[in-house]
């Protein structure tokens, strides 16, 4: 530390001795002047050595000494090269950045808030085809994939979106944006071709094997129906053929839920689009439960709206149906269930509630999984569900661009409702 008591002591003195000298000379405050003036000079000197120190090309020798400006040299001495040792470290660490991100297999690029891109690393021109001169330009000019752009203009965009590779359509990407910095985004993009080829064989083993299954399937139900039929049959057999028709039942329709899943999975457009009526899907929805022996008495369907979905009137009518068995299996007869239909400016909603037993929380999230089931193997025992039934509607409505909202609770009942963009809607005819 500069020990400024001693400095101004000396500037004191100085001027106390030119004082006096002065007065010697009868000119006390010449004296002080020319004492003042010889300081300035002084200090005028260490300020033209410090100018030139500091422009200096290469690091001239520290001045020697005591005193403030010998001081005030090494300090800024000290700054200097600290400032130099930090930039080479940043230097270094920026150039490990640089290697660091260039070996990722993953691509990045920064968007600004108009999705303008900023920067973008080395995998980014491969997995997307990025080139220097597409910097400012914005990645939806670049990437057109409806789904990617319907992705980005989303508000909630936790959930990637899976695109074909603008390079290559046999390669498939996983776009998923993340918020960065103040109002920019980092969209990281990933080669999924790997994960999607052995979802591609899932998929065709399991439609294949179900649609094999099929065929001895048939020929045991007709074998079991005539069973059941022949009045030779013993007693004694008539409650295992019984058993065995039902269990039958359940594989066929096993085996068919399998085959429309893959269908679904399969397809990603919807096929044949028209304008469905509503109320004529909800109504044989309603005939369907009251057909079942034990299920609710009361079906209600309100409709509150004047127009129509365009979409596939077959997955419209097996979500109904899916969602309202469903709500008839897991509601007392003395229960009720309300199907409804509406639209407002953001899009049309379908929902089925029960007065059910409802759904504990923890199972909301893996419910749409498919063989997923709140119930244990005992409980069961007899039912009707395959586990598939949700599965199939969460496809269906993702063809549709439609999602599926539950609310539960237990013991209470469950709703489970159907939210469709504004662009399905169609005013009736
Ligand atoms: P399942 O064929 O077993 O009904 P789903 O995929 O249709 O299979 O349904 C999955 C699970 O979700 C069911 O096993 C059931 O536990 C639960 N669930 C579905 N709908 C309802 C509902 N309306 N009320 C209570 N639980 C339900």
């Amino acid at each position: 530390m500069t020990n400024w008591g001693s400095v101004f002591l000396r500037l004191f003195l100085l001027g106390m001795g030119g004082l006096v000298i002065g007065a010697l000379y009868d000119r006390p405050l010449a004296g002080l002047l020319i004492a003042t003036t010889a300081a300035l000079a002084w200090h005028l000197a260490w300020l033209y050595r410090l100018d030139k120190w500091l422009h200096g090309k290469k690091m001239e020798v520290l001045p020697e000494g005591s005193g403030i400006w010998p001081r005030v040299f090494a300090r800024i001495d000290f700054l200097r090269n600290r400032g130099r040792r930090r930039g080479r470290r940043f230097k270094l660490l920026l150039k490990q950045l640089r290697q660091a991100t260039r070996t990722f297999p993953d691509a990045g690029v920064i968007l600004n808030d108009r999705n303008e891109i900023v920067v973008f690393n080395r995998a980014a021109r491969e997995l997307l085809g990025l080139k220097k001169r597409d910097r400012g330009l914005r990645i939806e000019n670049l990437l057109r994939d409806p789904a990617f752009v319907a992705y980005l203009r989303r508000d909630d965009v936790a959930a990637p979106v899976e695109i074909a590779s603008p390079m290559n359509s046999d390669q498939w990407l996983s776009c998923h944006a993340v918020p960065y910095g103040f109002d920019q985004k980092m969209l990281l993009v990933r080669d999924v071709t790997d994960r999607r080829k052995l979802e591609e064989m899932r998929r065709d083993f399991v439609a294949n094997a179900s649609h094999e299954l099929r065929t001895p399937l048939t020929v045991i139900a007709g074998y079991l129906d005539a069973l059941a039929d022949d009045k030779t049959l013993d007693a004694e057999l008539k409650q295992p053929v019984a058993e065995m028709q039902t269990q039958t039942t359940r594989m066929r329709q096993l085996v068919d839920e399998l085959l429309r899943l893959s269908e679904l999975e399969t397809e990603r457009a919807v096929s044949k689009p028209a304008a469905v009526n509503i109320r004529a899907v909800l109504e044989t929805a309603r005939q369907e439960v009251l057909a079942l022996p034990d299920g609710p008495r009361q079906v209600d369907i309100v409709v509150d709206s004047d127009s129509d979905l365009i979409g596939n009137v077959r997955d419209i009518q097996s979500v109904v149906s899916n969602l309202a068995s469903n709500a008839a299996r897991y509601t007392p007869a003395e229960g009720r269930i309300t199907m409804r239909w509406w639209t407002d400016a953001d899009g049309a909603y379908l929902s089925v509630a029960d007065t059910g037993k409802g759904i504990a929380k923890e199972h909301l999230p893996r419910l749409c999984e498919r063989f997923y089931r709140v119930e244990d193997g005992r409980e069961r025992v007899g039912g009707r569900g395959t586990g598939l039934g949700l599965a199939i509607v969460k496809h269906a409505l993702t063809r549709h661009g439609a999602r599926l909202k539950i609310e539960s609770e237990l013991g209470k009942g469950s709703v489970f409702t159907c939210i469709f963009p504004a662009a399905s809607i169609v005013a009736i005819a």
